[in-house]
């Protein structure tokens, strides 16, 4: 597929020619070279473009390597932040269908727990997870060691997480993270609260794609 050209495990080329998918959309094709080489991109692109792919695929490439090799540490290695309920949803159907090939691999999709589940599921292994902001925060309240691990983060449509009164919670969950890994932002428009958008989890230069 014209998936090939990407520097991708076997497994996870075979799982999208399952999807269906012929080649890379263009988001895909100019963010997913980069992620690969661990860049911390912000990316404009909205629904339709194929976003969700084009950051899942790189992570999870990365986290099959982490959770394939003698890793002492814990995850989750990867979070992924979302506006709302039904967008984290989304990211989560998705996830669940590239990772397929990756039974070992535990994801989770905090939006659709009630919050006494989620508390259970902190006594659990998990290597990615997805959530809206406010979940996190909870969780991180009842685990403050949850996100020591963390390599990749992922905040989907960013604009709207800022135009959602977010703020707090990203400061909460920025706190909780390690002072190093990989963001990968979307965002509809790259015009406005540049500032106010990196500055919510990100780390060190960033790579803007427009
Ligand atoms: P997104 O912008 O991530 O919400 O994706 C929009 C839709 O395009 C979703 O239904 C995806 O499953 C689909 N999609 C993503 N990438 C591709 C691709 N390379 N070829 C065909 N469909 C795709």
């Amino acid at each position: 597929s014209g998936f090939s050209q990407f520097d991708l495990d076997e497994r996870i080329l075979k799982a999208i020619g399952e999807l269906g998918w012929e080649k890379p959309t263009q988001v895909q094709e100019s963010l997913i070279p980069l992620a690969l080489e661990g860049k911390n991109i912000l990316a404009r692109a909205r629904t339709g473009s194929g976003k969700t792919a084009a950051f899942l695929l790189p992570i999870i490439q990365n986290v099959v390597q982490i959770s394939s090799s003698n890793e002492e540490e814990a995850g989750p290695y990867a979070i992924f932040i979302a506006p709302t309920k039904e967008l984290a949803s989304q990211i989560f159907k998705l996830l669940i269908q590239l990772t397929s090939p990756f039974p070992f691999l535990q994801c989770i999709n905090f939006a659709e727990m009630d919050e006494s589940n989620v508390e259970t599921m902190l006594g659990e292994v998990v290597d990615m997870i997805v959530s809206t902001p406010g979940r996190i925060v909870n969780a991180v309240a009842t685990k403050p060691s949850l996100l020591n691990n963390v390599r990749h983060v992922v905040l989907d449509e960013a604009d709207l997480l800022l135009s959602f009164g977010y703020k707090d919670e990203m400061e909460k969950i920025k706190e909780a993270l390690p002072k190093t890994y990989q963001s990968i932002f979307t965002s509809a428009t790259l015009n406005e609260n540049m500032d106010d958008i990196k500055a919510m989890l990100m780390t060190g230069p960033v790579v803007s794609l427009k």
